[in-house]
């Protein structure tokens, strides 16, 4: 089957020998390896490939006597194909968190290369045109903005904003894109090229454990949770571990302590999460107290007010630590993201096709950021999920059974059929 094929080819890239987790962040080595394996596969398949504006990879199945779909240099803008039928696309992401999991990403392109390669086999032709995607910087993992590459393609972060991000080395987002030979001058939102699409599907792991539960390979996704990352920088005063008295200290660490365990406690008592997953500690020595602690929160909840809520409790309880312990406090968001509802009308359809083929499917919440999610205030959207027996994610852990891969082709296929060659 053409799917374990093309995971093996992917495996190697970017994998850490020691932690076996994966390192593929954007606009590096890695990238541009993650990237040359999709051009491949793209050409391996006679798919016209295409880098558009923002460092988003596509490969096009162009209906039959149907040149110049979208995207192509010199091609109309808009809908490419006659009557106005508007492109289906597919896909994900092929970035990853620091020691990632093998499946966050890739099993939603892998997926759709072998749901192409299942569509021929059984002699389909596409009626409008089928594209795969792999949006850059899904992660944020580098540049600190989650779904960097589908923001800015639908002009939801300012393209200035985006060219002065920088990694941790202070390197900007602009000067990553000029060094790996992509012009970021160019980048911002693409209204001619989201015009064309008119439906995104994304297959993607589950991300929980949700449907070992419901006993079912394959949900559909109801609605993305509200969420977002605050970036906390609490300023003390640096010291010797061992001369300066307690009295006299002014240790930054002691405030963030008191925020990580609010974050947890207002998670709890709201049924949301939230999590401190990122700390710098400056200068970072033994036997020092710290001069400045910087912290990230990660916060989800079901709806806006409850995810309001949870921050507001975790920045109240920071500033009053901070104040308590002389240590300054400033917090500021870094991207937040509202609640998702995924289009119904998409949403039926991927249930129709489901049921004609005996594919049970239940329908589910995730807590998780995606493409899908930015896209979906431009685009109908949908997504698939496919079963995660342990739900861990964001780690080497992840995993997704033989089978419950097969069964992730055979659904994404079975939608692009009937919404793409029919
Ligand atoms: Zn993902």
């Amino acid at each position: 089957m053409s799917f374990a094929a093309l995971w093996e080819s992917l495996l190697p890239v970017g994998r850490d020998g020691a932690s076996g987790g994966y390192r593929r962040f954007s606009w590096t080595p890695e990238d541009a390896a993650c990237r040359a394996w999709f051009t491949r596969a793209a050409a391996e398949r006679d798919l016209r490939v295409l880098t558009d504006r923002n460092g988003n990879l596509w490969a096009w199945w162009d209906p039959p006597g149907l040149p110049g779909a979208p995207g192509a240099p010199g091609a109309p803008a808009g809908p490419a194909a006659p009557g106005g039928a508007k492109a289906v696309v597919t896909g994900s992401h092929l970035d990853s968190v620091p020691d990632g999991g093998a499946f966050d990403g890739p099993l939603g392109v892998v997926s759709a290369f072998a749901a192409v390669d299942l569509l021929r086999e059984r002699g389909h032709v596409p009626v409008r045109p089928l594209a795969i995607a792999a949006f850059s910087e899904e992660e944020g993992a580098r540049f600190g903005v989650a779904c960097l590459g589908s923001r800015l393609l639908a002009g939801t972060i300012d393209p200035g904003t985006a060219r002065a991000l920088p990694d941790a080395a202070g390197v900007t987002l602009a000067e990553a894109m000029a060094a790996a030979g992509h012009d970021p001058d160019g980048i911002g939102p693409d209204d001619d090229l989201l015009a064309a699409v008119g439906a995104y599907v994304e297959l993607h792991i589950e991300q929980g454990r949700a449907l070992a539960d419901l006993n079912a390979a394959i949900a559909i996704g109801e609605q993305i949770w509200p969420h977002g990352r605050w970036r906390l920088d609490f300023t003390g005063q640096p010291d010797h571990a061992g001369t300066a008295t307690l009295a006299d200290r002014r240790d930054p660490m002691l405030p963030l302590a008191a925020a990580v365990l609010a974050a947890r406690q207002a998670a709890a008592s709201h049924g949301a999460r939230a999590t401190v997953g990122k700390v710098i500690a400056e200068p970072g020595a033994v036997n020092a107290v710290s001069a400045r602690v910087s912290a990230w929160l990660d916060a989800r909840g079901p709806d806006e007010s409850t995810l309001q809520a949870v921050v507001g409790e975790v920045l109240s309880a920071a500033r009053e630590a901070a104040a308590s312990h002389g240590v300054g406090l400033a917090a500021e968001p870094e991207s937040v993201s509202p609640a998702v509802r995924f289009d119904p009308g998409l949403r039926e359809t991927l249930a129709s096709s489901l049921a004609a083929r005996g594919i049970r499917a239940p329908v589910l919440p995730t807590a998780a950021g995606h493409d899908a999610g930015v896209l979906a205030a431009r685009v109908p959207s949908a997504m698939l999920f496919v079963r995660n027996p342990t739900g861990v994610s964001h780690s080497p852990a992840e995993h997704a059974e033989p089978a419950d891969c097969a069964a992730g082709v055979q659904a994404l296929a079975a939608v692009l059929e009937d919404l793409g060659c029919r």
